[in-house]
């Protein structure tokens, strides 16, 4: 046994004996006491980095996807456990999705432009170092498929992720690191800090070291790296709404929904939060959703559950974190509810006016809105979205419906007849990212979103034809 795979195990070992009391402790490899020594030691490994190939940029990688399959199912772990949101078996597909289909080095395409005047080449260069900032909700997924990306563009990255899942995610950055160190590649690439705060964050956001900054949460955070003065790309939320119409395959769309609504406790920013379905079909829709293992709460129970998932301030609703990403089966014990089976998602039928519709919840209840028509629907869909131009999913045959749909509410991700995953790759052509860029407008984010193009011109000559 080498030392890493010893130094794997114990981590693995120890992280599965205190499963209660999380103790990742130990030198984590990257993570660093203070912003200014994880700035020092990604600059130095950055400038060694310049010197790499891509063909080492692309052993390293392979690493990471390798080390990230062995321990996704400790990371799912640590992740639940430290935030207390999702479920480990969703987080573990989260894992291995970002393993497998985050683009690397491939996704990197040099323009080539010949004519009588010579040959100009454009390639995509490294940005240099980039402060990336991540969520509670994909907290070790959003580090590792950020690592991947950024390290495939030629970059350096510095971490601050968010407080409350700095366990879990300093663990995926120390993940990043042992994995580089094993396939060669330099030391301390992929850093970040042992406690970030919001000085941490400013920090590294002012530090004339890093030069392009990535955040990935709320709208707090987006507003504010766009207000920093430098390159910034800007993951912000989203409240995904699904329309359902009379012409759609019911039965499936009842269970994509409770798939796609419930993966990870609702979690994901791209997961259908509210349902528009036509008049006609509603009954039958819902009922094909509690056949695929939603339970459908009505009258008092609904008013128990808004008591929990949303506060009543003097300026309307806002989260009760307490209740971000916990199991539907908990809400249910919590008003009173005793079912026998797995319930994985809480369906209920209200107006468009709802708090559950207006809310992004990211919590396991799913409100229904019954509509007349695709014009009504459209409309609410598209209220409901914000215009946060994120996500939205249909389930449809009718052509004129989809693409009505899609141009109104004009998404990042529009995801038609499956559930709102596919959209990142799972089950649905395409490759994956948990960092999705709608206000900046770079869309799904891979390694050459974190590049920057520089032009090369040589005048006459070099010509074969
Ligand atoms: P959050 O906004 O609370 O936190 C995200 C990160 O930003 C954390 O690291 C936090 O510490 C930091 N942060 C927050 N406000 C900040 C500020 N003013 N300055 C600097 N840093 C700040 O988000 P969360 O609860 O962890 O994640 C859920 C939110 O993120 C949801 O709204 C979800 O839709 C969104 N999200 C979006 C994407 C995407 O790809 N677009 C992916 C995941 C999550």
């Amino acid at each position: 046994m080498n030392i890493d795979e010893k130094y794997v195990s114990e981590i693995v070992k120890s992280v599965i004996e205190n499963m209660n009391t999380v103790t990742v402790s130990g030198n984590q490899k990257g993570v660093f006491d203070t912003m200014s020594e994880a700035l020092s030691a990604v600059s130095k490994a950055y400038k060694e980095y310049r010197a790499y190939s891509v063909e080492q940029r692309e052993k390293m990688i392979a690493k990471i996807r390798e080390f990230t399959l062995n321990e996704a199912e400790v990371m799912a772990k640590l992740g639940v456990e430290e935030t207390g949101m999702g479920r480990v078996s969703d987080k573990i597909i989260k894992h291995q999705l970002v393993a497998n289909k985050t683009p690397g080095t491939e996704d990197l395409h040099p323009t080539a432009i010949t004519g009588d005047r010579g040959l100009t080449l454009i390639e995509m260069a490294p940005f240099g170092i980039i402060g990336s900032i991540t969520p509670s909700t994909n907290p070790s997924e959003t580090v590792i498929c950020n690592s991947i990306g950024m390290i495939a563009g030629g970059n350096g990255v510095v971490f601050n992720p968010h407080p409350n899942a700095k366990k879990v995610a300093n663990y995926a950055v120390d993940l990043v690191n042992r994995a580089i160190l094993e396939a060669g590649g330099p030391e301390n690439l992929v850093v970040s800090v042992k406690n970030p705060t919001m000085d941490s964050s400013k920090e590294m956001m002012t530090s004339p070291l890093v030069k392009m900054l990535v955040a990935t949460g709320g709208p707090g955070v987006v507003k504010t790296l766009l207000s920093s003065g430098k390159k910034a790309i800007g993951a912000g939320a989203g409240n995904p709404p699904v329309i359902v119409d009379d012409t759609a395959d019911i039965e499936k769309a009842g269970a994509d929904i409770v798939s796609g609504a419930s993966f990870d406790n609702n979690l994901p920013c791209i997961a259908e939060k509210e349902c528009f379905a036509f008049d006609n079909i509603t009954d039958r829709l819902m009922e094909s959703m509690v056949k695929a293992g939603a339970y459908h709460a009505k009258g008092s129970e609904i008013d128990k559950l808004l008591a929990l998932a949303l506060k009543k301030t003097e300026k309307g609703y806002t989260l009760n974190k307490k209740w971000v990403g916990k199991d539907a089966s908990k809400f249910l014990k919590e008003i009173g509810v005793n079912v026998d089976k797995d319930v994985r998602l809480i369906i209920c039928e209200t107006d468009a006016s709802h708090p559950f519709v207006e809310h992004e919840l990211m919590m396991p209840i799913l409100p229904v809105v019954r509509v007349k028509n695709i014009e009504e629907a459209i409309d609410l869909a598209c209220e409901a979205e914000h215009g946060n131009r994120h996500s939205a999913h249909i389930h449809s045959k009718n052509i004129d419906n989809l693409t009505n749909f899609a141009r109104a509410v004009e998404t990042t991700i529009f995801v038609k007849n499956a559930p709102s995953y596919a959209g990142i790759g799972a089950g649905g052509e395409g490759y994956t990212t948990f960092t999705i860029a709608g206000p900046t407008g770079e869309g799904l984010t891979a390694a050459h979103s974190f590049t920057r193009q520089r032009r090369c011109v040589m005048v006459d000559g070099l010509h074969i034809v």
